[in-house]
């Protein structure tokens, strides 16, 4: 399949784990690549791996201003921008009357503020091009848990329902806006959690791969699903559905 030739993609994150994955597919299938990540060292490297249709941009999804530097620098060098995927996010563990409020303050921005800052400055762009942006979620963003903390999980929360906002919004624009909300996958973010404990307690009994994400976020990102917006697609080897 080549379902983003002639198409261009902007993924926060994108150094790492899900993003990078997803970037790895999207350039498989034909589409340019930004690469947006806090982490320059990795971002540069994975874009030298991945080739000359992928450009690495250092970004702080927190910073106003670094997004809209980020979008004009997608455009600068390659054209155009028909994709953003708003996948860049922390976990917090701890539970409320352990969290600070510094703690609290950090993944929220990180994690929530992102989105909003993504959309805001990709918008004349997706107008533009007629584009779709997908956000990653999480699976604690639609059911709750004391695995996870309590800023992480208001902020996937919120997320799901920014991107309907945004769907909403933007739909007589011709843009499309979708979440996808993972369930437990094996990439940096589960740190120190004991990851057999979490394929203990999901369904399917293991982890979820990157890729099985990054092929969600790139059908929902094709035309293929041309017909989809403001809607959630779990991924999460049956964990909500018990
Ligand atoms: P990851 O740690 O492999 O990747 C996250 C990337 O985000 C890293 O490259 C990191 O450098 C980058 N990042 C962190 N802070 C940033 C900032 N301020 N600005 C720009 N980039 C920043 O983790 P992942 O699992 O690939 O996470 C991707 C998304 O998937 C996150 O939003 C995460 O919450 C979500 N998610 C992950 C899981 C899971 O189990 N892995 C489950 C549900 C949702």
């Amino acid at each position: 399949m080549a379902r983003f030739t002639d198409k261009v993609a902007l993924i926060t994150g994108g150094a790492s784990g899900i993003g990078r994955a997803t970037a790895e597919r999207i350039v498989s299938e034909g589409g340019k690549v930004v690469i947006a990540d806090i982490n320059t060292e990795l971002g540069e490297q994975v874009a030298a791996e991945l080739g000359e249709n992928v450009h690495f941009v250092k970004l702080d999804v927190t910073s106003e201003e670094e997004w809209d530097a980020t979008v004009a620098e997608t455009v600068s060098k390659f054209g155009k921008l028909d994709i953003l995927v708003n996948n860049a996010g922390i976990g917090d563990t701890v539970p409320i009357q352990d969290t600070s409020l510094a703690s609290w303050d950090k993944t929220i921005a990180v994690t929530q503020t992102s989105v909003f800052l993504g959309l805001k400055a990709a918008y004349e762009e997706l107008k533009k091009t007629k584009g779709n942006s997908v956000t990653t979620s999480s699976m604690y963003g639609i059911v709750g848990s004391a695995v996870s903390g309590p800023a992480y999980q208001a902020a996937k929360g919120a997320v799901r329902l920014l991107s309907k906002n945004a769907a909403m919004a933007w739909v007589n624009d011709g843009i499309r806006v979708n979440s996808v909300h993972p369930g437990f996958i094996d990439t940096p973010i589960l740190g120190e959690v004991d990851r057999q404990m979490l394929a203990d307690i999901t369904p399917m009994k293991r982890l979820g791969k990157p890729e099985n994400i990054a092929s969600l976020i790139a059908y929902l990102a094709s035309d293929e699903a041309e017909f989809i917006t403001g809607s959630e697609f779990v991924a999460d080897g049956g964990f909500t559905a018990q």
